[in-house]
């Protein structure tokens, strides 16, 4: 699934430059994550890098934006033919 950052962020500009997909970019008020373009860094790293380097902990899975392993590859191959 794809990740989402809630209203808590503080827009330290961390996550943004992280993202190999380019998925987050800064919305009227807080970062947010585009789900068309997040595959929870699959094909990649093994791990959400956004999460990684959030110093308050306010990026989660959307339960809104539920996709299989198998998914979010086929999103990464789109995304990089
Ligand atoms: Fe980008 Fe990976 Fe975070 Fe998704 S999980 S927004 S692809 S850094
Ligand atoms: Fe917001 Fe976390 Fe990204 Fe910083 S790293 S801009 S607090 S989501």
């Amino acid at each position: 699934m794809a990740l989402i950052i809630e209203d808590s962020c503080i827009n330290c500009d961390m996550c943004d430059p992280e993202c190999p997909n380019k998925a987050i970019t800064l919305g009227e008020e807080v970062y947010e994550i585009d789900p068309e373009k997040c595959t929870e860094c699959v094909g990649h790293y093994e791990k959400p890098t956004c999460m990684s380097v959030c110093p308050i902990d306010c990026i989660k899975k959307d339960p809104q934006h539920i996709e299989s392993e198998a998914q979010l590859l086929a999103k990464f191959l789109r995304i990089h033919p």
